[in-house]
């Protein structure tokens, strides 16, 4: 259950830290991949039951299909996560981050690395590639979220009122931006 719970909020986490620490311009820098869209069969999805769990790396997450494709060395299941908005103009770091911690769980469960992951939004799906820089920026991220755990402090990391408008610690926190 510990792992669960650890991997459960690393995933979640991932999304937020990655704003910290990936701007667009710094995203651009470290060579994540902007991806494509693509066509894909949605009828081919495979809605995901259980949580995928990786201990080597301190990972739980449930992505929200699962499709197999067709890949140079035979079918490999690729990830997919689905987002209600439309498609932005920039994919956000923390989606690309989100997707590339479902492919390293997907590569540790399955024991086959997914080329690819999909990002679905309301109005295209996005064939983002799983390259090395990526799966290395979701270990990064998931790495600086464990040492964050432990930290006495750790003061604001955006300059974006929203979001502390919408965050559930508002209340307590002395660093919030918004009443
Ligand atoms: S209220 Fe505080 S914890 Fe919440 S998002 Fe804003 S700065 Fe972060």
């Amino acid at each position: 259950m510990f792992w669960i719970l650890l991997g459960l909020g690393l995933i979640l986490l991932l999304a937020g830290f990655a704003v910290r620490h990936w701007g667009h311009r710094a995203q651009a820098q470290t060579g994540l991949p902007v991806g494509e869209v693509v066509y894909s069969d949605t009828g081919a999805w495979q809605a995901v039951e259980k949580p995928l769990i990786s201990r080597r790396y301190g990972l739980v997450g449930k992505p929200d299909y699962l499709v197999r494709v067709q890949a140079a060395g035979g079918a490999l299941l690729v990830p997919v996560e689905v987002k209600s908005r439309t498609q932005p103009a920039v994919t956000p770091a923390g989606h690309l981050l989100q997707l590339a911690a479902y492919c390293l769980l997907v590569e540790e469960t399955q024991k086959a690395r997914p080329p690819y992951g999909l990002l679905h939004y309301a109005d295209a799906t996005l064939q983002i590639p799983y390259t090395d820089a990526l799966r290395q920026a979701a270990l990064d991220a998931a790495q600086a979220i464990r040492q964050a755990r432990h930290a006495a402090d750790v003061h604001r990391s955006h300059d974006d009122p929203a979001r502390c408008r919408g965050c559930g610690y508002r209340h307590a926190c002395d660093e919030a931006l918004a009443e």
